[in-house]
């Protein structure tokens, strides 16, 4: 994806009041992404545990951002990733919920999918990063692929959330 600056990425979030936004800890480092590898991009806020943010490029290349919560120290099984079908350990995977934008989020409603804890699905699809736990599931299946099945699984999700 395209490198994004803390601007954009504030003013992508469809999920959140506007107090919300302001207080998300935007990661400082954005010029030292590896923005050529990643197909959204996420991360979890260092001032508050359990809470997670992901911003991908929607189909007209309008950016779509949603907070997420989840509990920390959850299930102790392994569990496999819905974005990126990575099997992690206990905690490497979490169930992650983001609340519906405007009424239907106030009144409660959220949409959930099990994704990596560290959100770096783009970096296991390219082979760029490997989870603690060895044992995979083997799948005759080129990078590519993999990557276009990530792009797919988080469209979906976020299409899940705005529905
Ligand atoms: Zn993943």
């Amino acid at each position: 994806m395209l490198p994004l600056t803390e601007t954009q990425i504030r003013s992508s979030f469809v999920n959140c009041t506007q107090g919300e936004v302001k207080r998300i800890t935007v990661p400082r480092d954005l010029a030292d992404q590896r923005w050529d590898d990643l197909d959204f991009f996420g991360w979890n806020d260092p001032t508050y545990a359990g809470r997670a943010y992901l911003v991908a490029p929607g189909s007209d290349d309008q950016l779509i951002g949603v907070a997420l919560r989840y509990e920390t120290g959850g299930t102790r099984k392994a569990q496999m990733c819905k974005i990126c079908l990575t099997t992690h350990p206990s905690g490497g995977v979490s169930l992650m919920t983001a609340r519906k934008p405007g009424a239907a989020g106030r009144n409660g409603n959220t949409v959930g999918t099990y994704i990596c804890t560290d959100l770096d699905c783009s970096l296991y699809a390219r082979g760029e990063k490997t989870p603690a736990l060895g044992r995979q599931y083997r799948e005759d299946l080129d990078v590519g692929s993999k990557i276009d099945r990530v792009r797919a699984n988080v469209a979906a999700f976020l299409a899940r959330v705005s529905d």
